[in-house]
């Protein structure tokens, strides 16, 4: 047995959960009303997480794959697999992890990667489950090397291999836990490593929603919420979110700000596109950083390719920011490509943003 899988018993501690360093705003310090990443005012969010598998809108392949998981654990009184989540950020893979629990009837642990310092952490965290509960760990991929090795035997033979004392009288010992479930969270599938990922029975994508789905949400939300809001109010809110609930439920709360003070408390289509056009969201649901992004692409590079990190020091965002959030995005719209030599922007960038297209790459605006 290797030392690096045991825990010394003099490192445990209380893990505090800590939030990721945020993109919230940009390196111009101005806030994104497009970030999808937690802020602190989306707090009240959580009370409109769905609880129960039944509540979650849209990622309907993935809802059906979790009941056959759920009903084979129950089935087999057992505790869930370990389950694995991966996708942009506020696409509902905290409230997935908080369902599963709902849904096996067991306590749910949260902490994130970063929050887990020491392999003493993780095994203070170990020793305090019960039988088939669930620890989320939010941004899996930063968990540190030692701290990974700790979770192997923990995630596969339910066992801790725990020193005590140190130097000549130290002796180790293996502590039994009981059966529990890791759900784990990334926006970055790749870095997570090999081993990590082989110890995950079930791993999902979790996809930008469709319009359909992003109606429901919205006109869920408003609901829950009591704003007031017609069908066409509803549907520009729900266009313009870039298909992720965390950012449809900010704008319905900023929405609702302007429908209470410019207008007489009714969203509708004319109140949501005034409301939206003065926060720069886009019909399309692009924002600010979204578009300096390609038209740096666009204007100084003649369309690309370009590398990321030359895009980055361009506009003095962030690379993370860039790759994690604006990326992922205008691929799915198709307004960005991804070459071994760069980025490329794409023929309906260019039309989007109102330039010519031309083979050259030269831009004129039209
Ligand atoms: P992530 O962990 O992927 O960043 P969250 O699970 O925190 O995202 O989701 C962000 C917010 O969006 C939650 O507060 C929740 O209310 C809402 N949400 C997420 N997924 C759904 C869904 N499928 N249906 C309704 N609301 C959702």
């Amino acid at each position: 047995m290797v030392c690096m899988h045991m825990v010394n018993v003099c490192a445990t501690g209380i893990i505090p959960f800590m939030a990721k360093p945020s993109s919230q705003s940009t390196s111009s310090g101005r806030a994104r009303p497009l970030d999808p990443e937690s802020k602190p005012d989306d707090r009240v969010d959580h009370a409109l997480r769905p609880q129960k598998l039944a509540d979650i809108i849209g990622q309907d392949q993935v809802k059906e794959n979790l009941s056959i998981l759920i009903d084979a654990a129950k089935h087999r009184s057992e505790a869930l697999d370990h389950v694995l989540f991966y996708g942009p950020p506020g696409l509902g893979k905290t409230t997935l992890a908080h369902v599963l629990g709902n849904e096996m009837g067991v306590n749910v642990k949260v902490t994130a990667g970063p929050a887990i310092e020491r392999a003493g952490d993780l095994a203070a965290i170990l020793t305090n489950l019960r039988a088939g509960d669930v620890i989320f760990i939010d941004e899996i991929h930063r968990l540190g090397r030692a701290v990974e090795e700790v979770l192997y035997p923990a995630m596969e033979d339910y066992s801790l291999d725990i020193v005590i004392g140190k130097g000549p009288s130290a002796r180790s010992i293996r502590l039994k836990l009981p059966r529990f479930t890791v759900v784990g969270a990334t926006t970055r599938l790749a870095l997570v490593t090999a081993p990590l990922r082989a110890r995950f029975g079930a791993v999902y994508r979790l996809d930008y929603y469709d319009i359909a789905a992003m109606q429901n949400i919205v006109k869920r939300a408003a609901s829950m919420l009591k704003v007031s809001a017609d069908e066409t109010g509803i549907d520009e809110m729900a266009r313009r979110a870039r298909g992720t609930p965390r950012i449809a439920l900010r704008l319905l709360r900023r929405v609702r700000d302007y429908a209470q003070v410019r207008a007489d408390g009714l969203i509708n289509q004319k109140v949501a596109k005034e409301a939206l056009d003065l926060l720069q969201v886009d019909p399309l649901g692009l924002d600010d950083v979204d578009r300096r992004v390609l038209k740096t692409i666009i204007e100084k590079y003649s369309g690309g390719p370009v590398g990321l990190n030359t895009i980055a020091a361009s506009i003095s965002e962030e690379q993370d920011t860039i790759m994690d959030v604006v990326e992922p995005y205008l691929l799915q719209l198709g307004f960005l490509d991804r070459t071994s030599q760069g980025r490329v922007a794409t023929k309906s960038a260019y039309e989007h943003l109102g330039y010519e297209y031309t083979e050259e790459g030269q831009p004129r605006l039209l």
